[in-house]
């Protein structure tokens, strides 16, 4: 019998949510089995980030990692979009990624495992040279998995491909899925001659040669999708993982104290994820917005953004001072009203505190299940990526949020800004996607229980690993 300790090794593709999903992972892992031994191997397009260090050092001891070298810019293409970055630096990563497996193996450790994420699956074929497993660990919905998985067999009901202007003859019908309209849709289909088009044809294929699919949702949040993915694959529901508490130290301590200040169930917590930025005039309307609602807020205010809103993903964010692009006179108006904190806040300790009444959020996967472990209903104001689909599940689907409208010119104005705030905060819209988040919450609660269906479903992975291992 096999003495040695199970351990797996995990690589994330560059990304802060991406590191965080991949970390929150290895600590759910070790916390229904602490007898593992974990060691995420780190691909990058740069030297750590201040985020990334930050994350790192905050650890748990029982985590291990290695950042591999840095891919060097010049193999990249230029202008390539964030998208084909993360599965480049994968790509271009292998020859190391495959020197640290070596290392891994010939210790006290058993490997069983590789677990990558979406846009590693490149690393497939390490873990074939290695005779390994691969699992991917999709941080996202089972509806965007259902995307990639189907996206070479969409063309068919595609008229134009213009990015951000797509067209087609009818909605997209995934299997199990809620149809989804061009405007879902818009930043996901890229022209043919796109590197993102190639991106997503080559995450297709990487995830059907996945040994099995770790997916981050839970079967009463996407009961259709996940089934009909199940048909087809070895698809394991195991979320909602998410974070405890904030992985990256901030300048938490005075937010927070400013929510305990609040009254119960007043504030609109406002965040666009760790990387999302808006264009100067819309950081206008939104901050005029908020004023004009008469809302309660706490906004995480990001520099306005030259171009992409999803320019700040991947790269550093400007070293300025997001609160002077705010519009004149602004903070100190809104003393009372609002509490606005620079660049990064505590999310989950914010949306989990008694004086956060909902989430204003770019509906990224890790804030959209946040939300809901906390039981918070949504404004749902998509920007990149994904966003766009899991919007309209949390709209169409869920009934959770609510959808501000957008101007002619792709700008939600002030007064529909306070009109959305309202109505979450007060109207009669509001307090019934409050109650059924309030459910989602406790099904998310009882999925993750000692006998719920995402633990079972951990646990048949687990057990496929364990069995390896003898
Ligand atoms: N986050 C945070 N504070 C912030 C902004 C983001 O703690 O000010 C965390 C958030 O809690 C979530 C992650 O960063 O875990 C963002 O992931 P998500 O999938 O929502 O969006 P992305 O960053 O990928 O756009």
């Amino acid at each position: 019998m096999d003495k040695k300790t199970p351990s797996i090794a995990m690589v994330p593709c560059p990304g802060t949510s991406h590191l965080i999903a991949q970390i929150e992972f290895a600590k759910r892992l070790l916390h229904l089995h602490p007898d593992f031994h974990v060691t995420i191997l780190i691909p990058t397009l740069g030297p750590p980030s201040s985020s990334m260090n930050s994350i790192l050092q905050s650890l748990p001891p029982s985590i291990h990692f290695t950042i591999l070298p840095q891919v060097d810019p010049h193999d990249l293409p230029p202008n390539a979009d964030p998208a084909s970055l993360m599965l480049l630096a994968v790509t271009h990563s292998l020859p190391s990624l495959s020197q640290a497996l070596s290392s891994l193996t010939s210790q006290t450790h058993h490997l069983v495992a590789l677990v990558l994420s979406t846009f590693s699956v490149d690393a497939i074929e390490v873990a074939r040279e290695f005779d390994l497993p691969a699992y991917v660990y999709h941080p996202s919905a089972a509806t965007s998995l259902a995307f990639l998985l189907h996206y070479p067999e969409i063309d068919g009901i595609v008229v134009s491909r213009k990015f951000g202007e797509l067209k087609l003859k009818e909605p997209l019908k995934l299997p199990g899925c809620i149809p989804l309209e061009a405007q879902d849709l818009s930043n996901l289909i890229p022209e043919t001659s796109h590197d993102f088009h190639r991106t997503l044809v080559q995450v297709s294929k990487g995830l059907h040669m996945a040994d099995g699919i770790l997916l981050n949702s839970f079967e009463d949040l996407e009961p259709g999708p996940i089934r009909a993915l199940q048909d087809v694959l070895p698809v394991y529901p195991i979320g909602p993982i998410v974070q405890n508490e904030s992985n990256i130290s901030s300048n938490s301590s005075e937010c927070l104290a400013w929510l305990d200040t609040q009254p119960k169930n007043s504030v609109l917590y406002v965040s666009f994820g760790s990387g999302g930025t808006l264009p100067q005039e819309q950081l206008n309307e939104l901050a005029y917005g908020l004023e004009l609602s008469g809302h309660k807020f706490l906004w995480v205010v990001r520099a306005p953004s030259d171009g992409a809103a999803n320019s700040s993903y991947l790269n550093a964010q400007k070293d300025v001072d997001p609160l002077e692009y705010l519009p004149k006179g602004f903070v100190d108006r809104t003393k009372g009203q609002g509490f606005v904190i620079r660049s990064w806040a505590p999310q989950i300790e914010v949306l989990r505190h008694g004086s956060t009444y909902g989430f204003l959020t770019h509906c990224g996967w890790n804030s959209t299940l946040e939300s809901v472990v906390c039981g918070k209903s949504m404004i749902a104001w998509p920007l990149f990526a994904e966003q766009r689909m899991n919007a309209a599940l949390l709209n169409d689907q869920f009934k959770v949020a609510l959808r501000p409208k957008v101007n002619e010119k792709g700008v939600v104005e002030r007064e529909e800004v306070s009109r959305v705030v309202k109505c979450l905060m007060e109207g009669d819209e509001g307090k019934e996607m409050g109650r059924r988040m309030g459910m989602f919450k406790d099904a998310a609660v009882k999925a993750l229980g000692k006998d719920g269906a995402s633990t079972e479903a951990f646990e048949k992975v687990v057990t496929k690993w364990e069995n390896l291992k003898s």
